[in-house]
């Protein structure tokens, strides 16, 4: 049996998250676990080191390598900082690896840290760096008293014990990456665009509503990262809203960061709000962050924001942008908006709601079959090589987002591929969320 896709969400790749205090070597680690020497660790004066995404490969195995190295320079104390840190990991890995400096042992802050995974439902692997020699061991078994296991020995900067530990994340990561489940409580939103879009605007005009999140962490309270917002008579969580609310200078070198930052607001998220500017015209940029979206297979909402901006030319002009540049994403639900005077911001909400029913939307098999079937009579596969493929049965895998299987007598064509999905869509709704279609293929 044969597989092929639409090409639309992949499955994103599973996540490691290294998490510890400054200077115990996580960036050395996360290089090791490269291979190379990444060229990132770049210090922009006024840009917060925040978590640094790598795609890694070992063994054959791809993931994403979480560098969670950021540290505000505001003082709300290194244990609150660690702990808020070890939150966010615990949302959005599939496996944590706790970073200590062995040579220096279990600080107050390492212990806060630990304290905070020690109630994770995913595996911490609790490495003990800087074991440069055997001389060094008898630090890293010290490191039990943290209370996460065995402390794993290594020196990130010699590379002592890294295959090893990479064998041991390997073996704690999931058969399947996390997925966005529900986790109670409001639903979480991602608020994602280019710069100078109107994010932090629209977020100010929403926290009005806010409600403080306050997690309190072992009598720590911790700075948070989300905002919960009340709108259309319903609280959402805004996820990592941290860097919109207190807002970084926007000098060189920011974009690469901000794009890392999109992609951890994105998973962590169910559905997301591109925020536009209406008033310029739709960049690349703009669809990169559109991309980041589909690929990870949430929910989508276009919302053009600085409407008020906009005279009757420019208006034109954008309905024929949208028309040329936007057909790819024909299905997101598009609100247009003014962060400055609060036009359409409060039926942001409806389109939030409609856009995550679509995407928890699951089409009984039954009926699937019934459509496919009449749709398939009326237009069947075009033949290749003289022979068509029969379809001879599709099911929906999944859900959060759809995903259907097709059992075909041999491969279909992008192009029929792409007839049964708009099929679907006109026939099902869908609206607002990416769907994946896949073909397997039995004789
Ligand atoms: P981070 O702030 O946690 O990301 O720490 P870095 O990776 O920047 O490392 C901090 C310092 O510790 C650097 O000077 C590294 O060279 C050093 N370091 C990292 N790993 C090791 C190790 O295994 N052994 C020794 N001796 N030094 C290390
Ligand atoms: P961010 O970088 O995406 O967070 O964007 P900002 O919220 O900092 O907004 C960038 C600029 O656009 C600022 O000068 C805002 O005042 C302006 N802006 C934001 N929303 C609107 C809007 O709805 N209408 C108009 N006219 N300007 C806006």
């Amino acid at each position: 049996m044969s597989e092929q896709s639409t090409g639309a969400p992949s499955r994103a790749l599973p996540v490691v998250a290294v998490v510890g205090r400054p200077n115990v070597g996580k960036s050395t680690l996360v290089n090791r676990f490269l291979g190379r020497r990444a060229a990132v660790v770049q210090d922009v004066p006024g840009v917060t080191r925040d978590r640094i995404a790598y795609e890694a490969l070992w063994n054959g195995k791809s993931f994403t390598v979480v560098d969670t190295g950021g540290w505000e320079p505001k003082a709300t104390g290194m244990a609150a900082s660690i702990a808020r840190q070890a939150e966010y990991a615990m949302k959005t890995a599939d496996v944590i690896v706790l970073v200590v400096d062995s040579s220096v042992g279990a600080t107050e802050t390492d212990l806060a840290a630990a304290r905070v995974l020690r109630r994770s439902d995913r595996p911490v692997i609790l490495v003990a760096n800087k074991v440069d020699d055997e001389r060094g061991e008898s630090n890293a078994a010290e490191l039990w008293k943290l209370g996460l296991g065995e402390p794993y020995s290594v020196s990130a900067l010699h590379g002592r014990g890294a295959g090893d530990l990479l064998d041991l994340v390997l073996d704690a990561m999931p058969e399947a990456p996390r997925e966005a489940e529900p986790v109670g409580g409001p639903r979480r939103v991602a608020l994602v665009g280019r710069p100078n879009v109107g994010k932090s605007s629209l977020l100010n005009r929403l926290a009005k509503d806010e409600r403080s999140v306050v997690d309190s962490v072992a009598g720590t309270t911790v700075d948070p990262v989300d905002s919960i917002v009340t709108l259309g008579g319903e609280e959402w969580r805004f996820v990592d809203t941290a860097g919109l609310r207190r807002k970084v200078s926007t000098a060189s070198g920011t974009e690469y960061y901000a794009s890392l930052r999109t992609e951890a607001a994105i998973e962590a998220a169910e559905v997301a709000v591109v925020l536009l500017a209406a008033d310029e015209v739709i960049s690349e940029q703009d669809q990169r962050v559109i991309t980041q979206v589909i690929e990870a297979g949430r929910a989508l909402v276009l919302a053009y924001n600085k409407w008020d901006a906009l005279d009757e030319d420019r208006h034109h002009q954008l309905e024929r942008e949208i028309d040329r540049d936007m057909s790819r994403i024909a299905w997101a639900s598009r609100v247009n908006i003014s962060a400055k005077t609060g036009r359409g911001v409060d039926r942001l909400a409806q389109h939030l709601r409609a856009a995550l029913a679509s995407w928890e939307t699951r089409v009984p098999t039954a009926e699937l079959n019934t459509f496919i079937r009449t749709l398939v009579q009326g237009t069947p596969p075009p033949a290749r090589g003289g022979k068509a493929p029969k379809i001879k049965y599709v099911t929906q895998a999944d859900v959060r987002p759809p995903r259907f299987v097709v059992f075909s007598t041999g491969f279909l064509e992008a192009g029929y591929r792409r007839f049964l999905e708009r099929k679907l869509r006109e026939q099902f709704g869908f609206a607002g969320t990416p769907i994946d279609i896949s073909v397997k293929v039995r004789e």
